[in-house]
């Protein structure tokens, strides 16, 4: 078993044989609200000027071959008895570091779901499910100083992570960098009065799907949405990506504002459905509260659907 310092003086992880206990760090890095697992042990490596294979190496967890990923493309999942290993170094109970790991204790592609060698494998993800840049001056605050790219899952409708306290977002996995939300208010206003109320999950899926297709047909509100989406990719020329367009990229976040309003209303329909003449009202609150002169959704809009589900 040896251990080793670098010329900075942190130190690395002990290096174990298979029957050794698992090794403690000396340095504490926390992990981010619903961090991707590949996101906190990359930083975690970085805290000891690691790369990640090395980290897992000095933890004697074995990293199943397979194609080189990282975050956001793949996740990293670990079987119980790496996790294990990864709480004793990190210091964190496993109920504190499953809660801020969302994917940590799910179980991974490969059924390492019982006990065994410690081991880690990569799973790819599909781009609807990755995770999102979160707010460098956050993950700086969590790395030392040392980091400023980590990722997390974002709420599965609508797709953004926000930091309001320094107004940075992350929308798409394709960015290269968190977008710059200053130049729109409303975006971080909006999220801090969300997060003051609570909205069903089932009225914000059902918001966003109707707002994504007003979005993506140019409905009712595409005059605001694109002056906000011209504001935005202003501020943010990173947003210009090769392969998918800005129009693309930023919609959950153009369209936030909006589709807030839109569950916001959504949830003031009664459990048996709304009575076909309360929705002449309806959809005059629904205007009022999103500035609109009216709105009379047409038969194939999901608006319509909705107002017509029980
Ligand atoms: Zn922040």
């Amino acid at each position: 078993m040896t251990a080793s310092t670098s010329p900075a003086g942190t130190v690395h992880p002990a290096v174990s044989g298979p029957a050794s206990p698992p090794a403690t760090g000396a340095l504490r890095v926390r992990p981010l609200p619903a961090e991707a697992t590949a996101s906190y042990l990359a930083r975690l490596a970085h805290a000891y000027r690691l790369t990640l294979p090395h980290l897992l190496d000095g933890l004697d967890v074995h990293l199943a071959p397979g194609p080189e990923k990282a975050a956001p493309a793949a996740e990293l999942h670990l079987n119980p008895t790496a996790q294990q290993r990864l709480c004793v170094f990190t210091h964190i109970p496993r109920p504190h570091l499953a809660r801020a790991l969302p994917r940590l204790t799910q179980p991974g592609p490969l059924h390492t779901t019982g006990p065994g060698p410690p081991t880690a494998h990569w799973q790819p993800l599909v781009p609807a499910v990755q995770p999102l840049r979160v707010c460098t001056a956050c993950v700086s605050h969590r790395s030392r100083g040392t980091h400023t790219t980590a990722w997390a899952y974002p709420p599965s409708a609508p797709r953004l992570t926000i930091c309001t306290h320094h107004q940075q977002t992350g929308s798409d996995p394709r960015h290269t960098a968190p977008l710059d939300i200053r130049p729109l208010p409303e975006l971080t206003h909006t999220h801090q009065q969300q997060a003051r109320t609570t909205i069903p999950a089932t009225e914000l899926t059902w918001a966003t799907t109707i707002t994504t297709r007003w979005y993506d047909h140019h409905q009712h509100l595409a005059q605001r949405w694109h002056t906000r989406l011209a504001r935005l990719t202003t501020a943010n020329p990173h947003t210009h990506h090769p392969t998918a367009s800005p129009a693309l990229t930023c919609r959950s976040l153009v369209t936030y504002p909006e589709t807030l309003t839109l569950a916001r209303a959504l949830t003031r329909i009664p459990p048996h459905g709304l009575a076909r003449t309360d929705h002449t009202a309806f959809l005059h609150h629904l205007a009022t509260r999103l500035e609109l002169p009216r709105l009379a959704p047409a038969t194939h809009d999901p608006l319509f659907t909705r107002l017509n589900t029980r």
